[in-house]
């Protein structure tokens, strides 16, 4: 096969597969829609606040051997930072008691053994019900296949599988739940160390990937938005972007990586989810104090998870649609009493009884971040190899076995790349 591979979509999915292919020698034409590669994982300047920030902070683990691989790939193994060891700190922000969550690093889990290294208030055989998540019948929730209520869940369970599958997690698919356990705690703290891209998911996974592929030739055509893929026996013959049509050679193969919902417009008869949840991001201009935990969980207020970048602290919130209308104002007022509160930052304000008056912040609402990670939805993934001979899939939402995450979303383009680039037969569709 010496044809051309076009790529639609420059998120992680296209880029990683591009990536993938020109490694291999292989041509690759890459079309995005945005005037910017990144899609749903990148940066940007944000005038208002004068700083270069994420549209949501990422959370990685060592475990993501894909994720990891690509980000060697692209020479910028560094980027993703974190401690040496597998360390989570959480606060209570309701009694402020603060824990440290330190699995060790095999695969043997005595770390359950040791009162300092798991959750207040639990025991050891409180770990063993999340076992049941490794053998989850398909189409089971994690509401019907461990207990989702108690101490464990509410101070562990609870707030990782939230920010791991972007649903609410008992009604959540157990098999995904059991995927991500599988392959981090499961496997030991050495695969469960938490990664985050200091410097931005840019510096990380975008700008070394296009730095990479400009190496070899490849620039994507931005402002470039597939309107109709047009086919002719079995195959996909030519895209149209607009007035402009491409017409693809014999040998030529088509990686579809853009988002379900353009999928669904694009492709005919295709199956794939239609249901979304949001994520929520509030960036805050001061400089974290000095030990602040790169990531700190928080329970028992509306901030899930806050990060401390060099120059800023951030705080993210999953499953996040029912903020989607609330006041900007007020969401950030009362944001920054629980970050600031867990950073031990001033809160201006509090001592008069009001809410805190936070620095200068950004919210960036992400409405459809992740599709809900539910039973019925994850029915709904495709397969990369379609009805159409020279057509492949790539993308979160495509059947990865993983919830919507860089780590599957990589993988989904590293299949694509393998089946568009071996030229892979998909059986014809029939007429
Ligand atoms: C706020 C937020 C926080 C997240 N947190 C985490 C996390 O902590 N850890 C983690 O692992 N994952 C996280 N994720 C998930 C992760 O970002 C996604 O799974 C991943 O970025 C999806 O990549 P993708 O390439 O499949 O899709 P996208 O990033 O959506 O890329 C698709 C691209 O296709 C383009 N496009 C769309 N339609 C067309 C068209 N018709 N023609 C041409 N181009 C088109 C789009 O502009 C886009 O650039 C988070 C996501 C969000 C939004």
């Amino acid at each position: 096969m010496t044809g051309v591979v076009h790529i639609v979509g420059a998120g992680l999915a296209g880029l990683s597969c591009a990536v993938r292919l020109t490694d291999e020698g292989r041509h690759v034409a890459l079309y995005e829609a945005a005037r910017m590669a990144g899609g749903r994982c990148r940066s940007y300047h944000d005038a208002s606040l004068g700083l270069t920030i994420d549209n949501g902070n990422h959370l990685l683990l060592s475990g993501n051997a894909a994720a990891r691989d690509y980000a060697r790939r692209i020479g910028a193994g560094d980027a993703l930072v974190g401690p040496e060891v597998c360390v989570f700190d959480f606060l209570d922000l309701r009694d402020g008691a603060r824990w440290r969550l330190r699995p060790n690093a095999s695969r043997l889990p005595w770390w359950v053994l040791f009162a300092d290294r798991r959750v207040p208030g639990t025991g050891p055989g409180d770990y063993l019900d999340a076992g049941r998540l490794l053998f989850a019948r398909d189409g089971a929730t994690i509401g019907e296949t461990m207990r989702c209520e108690g101490v464990l869940w509410e101070k562990l369970w609870r707030p990782v599988l939230l920010s791991a599958l972007n649903t609410e997690p008992a009604e959540s698919a157990a098999t995904l739940a059991g995927a991500v356990l599988r392959e981090t705690l499961a496997a030991g703290g050495a695969a469960c160390r938490p990664l985050v891209a200091q410097k931005g998911l840019g510096a990380a996974f975008v700008e070394p990937a296009l730095q990479t592929l400009a190496a070899k030739g490849v620039t994507p055509r931005f402002g470039a938005r597939l309107r109709e893929l047009v086919f002719a026996d079995g195959r996909v013959a030519s895209l149209r972007f607009g007035d402009e049509e491409v017409p693809l050679g014999p040998a030529d193969s088509v990686v579809f990586a853009a988002p379900a919902w353009s999928a669904l417009e694009t492709i005919p008869g295709l199956t794939a989810p239609n249901d979304h949840r949001a994520i929520l991001n509030v960036h805050f201009r001061v400089a974290p104090p000095p030990g602040q935990p790169l990531l700190l969980g928080l329970v028992g207020g509306l901030s899930e998870w806050l990060f401390a970048f060099e120059d800023r602290l951030s705080v993210t919130i999953s499953g996040a649609d029912r903020l989607m209308d609330a006041p900007r104002e007020t969401l950030a007022a009362q944001i920054w009493t629980e970050a600031s509160a867990a950073a031990g930052l001033d809160c201006r304000g509090a001592a008069s009884g009001l809410a805190c008056v936070p620095p200068p912040w950004q919210i960036v609402k992400e409405k459809r971040a992740t599709f809900a990670a539910t039973p019925a939805q994850n029915a709904r993934r495709p397969d990369a190899v379609t009805d159409w001979s020279n057509l492949f899939l790539a993308g979160d939402w495509t059947a990865t076995g993983l919830p919507a995450t860089i780590e599957g979303t990589i993988r989904s383009g590293y299949r694509a790349a393998e089946l568009a680039g071996r030229g892979a037969e998909s059986p014809v569709r029939p007429s």
